[in-house]
């Protein structure tokens, strides 16, 4: 992801800057001297202490942070030249740098922008910056904390240039960066870093300083000298830090923050909540230094609070929406259910004979294509038998219509009882019912016909009344070995079912060859 493009930020110069309502201050000459002195490594120590000694603020300042804790060793620090030998050059310009900019723009209208609220910003990057370059060894730590303290510095000077901004950029200190970074581009044409860049350039700032200030909103900056390019990769690290409290860990704040310092380059393993908890620390010791009014500082575990309240809120009315979404897949699934259920029922009842469970008329029409099918591809023969009842018009006589019924449904049960489950058994109508043997030869055909002949009159039936009736059954039976019309072979089985009738019933006979 690639932040922001500060494409043409080679050649600037004020002409570049659009003009807002107000012009911008512009750095004492005595401290732009220092910083330039500060940063020229043929200026020497002597020198430069000199040219310190008559911008009086600086001096101040210098003395203050020889003498603090961060920096001090117990030894009273009492002159310039004295704190200028023991902070180093380095040190020096970075304290210039940012002791100039913060006396140039103490003063200045910024709108509706907080000015105490944007140092104690700025602060806080510095601080984080600090922090992370102690942690991952950066070699000069004073110098990501300066870097820190004005990577902001473009949106105080959009703000005195344009204070009928201020307070939509004041506005804007809460939000995450990615969203400032867009609104800045809307309103001003071009986002703080670019601003800082061109103007910073035209002050005579430190140009390792000013790159890595340009680019600290880019994933990877393209920058020749190793040293800005890290300088610049902890800046985005510390803005994003930063992002985490100001936003009070609002939406992704904290797995960018995360994921920024996991992708840096580092000493030992970095944890976020440790160093937002330590950079808050720092902020408390920094502040007195540089004269920062800071609020109370959240730790991470009260800014995770705040995430974690609006992660439940966020997970709360996801599960709401998931167990809705859950409840109208459950109907669909209830109603699809119900609708197999029903069209099952409506297969079941225009394929099943009601009264005895096996199938009827129609599903043996069906059923017979399907083999007829099977043995046209197969070339395995099929058998077919017709059954009907042997005098059934006495059993209806003896035992009632019910009693009729009784056998009818118990014959349904032998004849499933004697075939396999792949053969097929249906009630053609009244007391008459067909078979289906697929792959099934004559000799194994004829066997089936006469287990099923036996198979119901071998033994007696039961009414309902408790009353035992015997009924024997006809057969007539077909094996055809290639496709024949179904008709035609229906009508062979039924003649070989009427020579039974005719050769005195309970019997079996074999019709064909087809
Ligand atoms: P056979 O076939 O041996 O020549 O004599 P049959 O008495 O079985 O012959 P027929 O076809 O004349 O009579 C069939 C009888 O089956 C007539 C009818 O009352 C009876 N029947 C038909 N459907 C049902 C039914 O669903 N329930 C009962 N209980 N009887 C039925
Ligand atoms: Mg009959
Ligand atoms: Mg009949």
């Amino acid at each position: 992801m690639q932040e922001n493009n500060p494409a043409d930020q080679a050649t600037v110069s004020l002409a570049d800057v659009p003009r807002g309502s107000r012009e911008l201050p512009t750095p004492p000459v005595g401290a732009a001297l220092v910083i330039k002195a500060a940063g020229d490594p043929n200026v020497s120590l002597a020198e430069l202490s000199k040219l310190i000694s008559t911008e009086p603020g600086l001096t101040t300042a210098l003395l203050r942070l020889a003498n603090s804790p961060a920096y001090g060793n117990g030894r009273p620090v009492k002159s310039v030249s004295q704190a200028a030998l023991f902070l180093g050059t380095r040190v020096i310009r970075n304290i210039s740098v940012s002791h100039v900019l913060r006396s140039m723009t103490a003063k200045t209208d910024a709108g509706g922008l907080d000015l105490s609220a944007f140092w104690e910003d700025s602060l806080r990057r510095a601080c984080a910056g600090l922090v992370l370059a102690r942690h991952a060894g950066f070699e000069d730590p004073s110098e990501v904390f300066t870097v820190g303290l004005i990577q902001e510095l473009g949106v105080l000077m959009l703000a005195v240039q344009y204070p009928e901004h201020g307070g939509a950029l004041e506005g804007l200190r809460t939000r995450p960066s990615y969203e400032r970074l867009v609104r800045e581009r809307e309103l001003f044409g071009l986002t703080h870093p670019e601003v800082f860049v061109r103007l910073a350039r035209t002050w005579g700032l430190p140009a390792d300083l000013v790159d890595a200030v340009g680019h600290h909103h880019e994933d990877a900056p393209v920058l020749t000298q190793r040293r800005t390019a890290r300088l610049a990769q902890l800046a985005r690290a510390a803005d994003a830090i930063a992002d985490v409290t100001q936003t009070n860990a609002m939406g992704e704040t904290v797995l960018r923050a995360r994921r920024i310092v996991d992708g840096l380059e580092s000493r030992k393993p970095l944890s976020l909540d440790f160093l937002i908890d330590e950079a808050a620390a720092e902020m408390v010791a920094q502040s007195s230094e540089l004269e920062i009014r800071v609020a109370e500082q959240p730790t991470y575990d009260a800014l995770m609070e705040t995430a974690n309240t609006a992660l439940l809120n966020i997970s709360l009315s996801y599960e709401d929406l998931t167990r809705r979404l859950e409840l109208a897949l459950a109907e669909k699934e209830e109603l699809a259910k119900k609708l197999k259920a029903s069209n099952d029922a409506l297969r079941r009842l225009a394929t099943i004979d009601p009264l005895t469970g096996v199938g009827n008329r129609r599903s043996f029409t069906e059923s017979l294509d399907r083999v007829l099918d099977e043995l046209a591809r197969s070339g395995r023969p099929l058998t077919i038998l017709s059954l009907d009842l042997d005098h059934f018009k006495q059993v209806n006589d003896g035992f009632g219509h019910a009693g009729g019924d009784d056998v009818l449904v118990e014959v349904g049960e032998r004849l499933r009882r004697a075939t396999r489950a792949t053969d097929v058994v249906a009630r053609l109508g009244g007391e008459e019912f067909g078979v289906l043997l697929p792959e099934c030869g004559e000799t194994d055909g004829q066997m089936v016909a006469e287990r099923i002949r036996d198979g119901i009159g071998g033994k007696p039936m039961r009414c309902r009344d408790g009353r035992e009736v015997a009924v024997t059954v006809s057969v007539g039976g077909v094996t055809l070995t290639r496709r024949v019309p179904g008709d035609d072979a229906l009508r062979c089985c039924d003649e070989a079912l009427y020579e039974s009738k005719d050769a005195g019933r309970d019997r079996v006979t074999w019709g064909g060859p087809l």
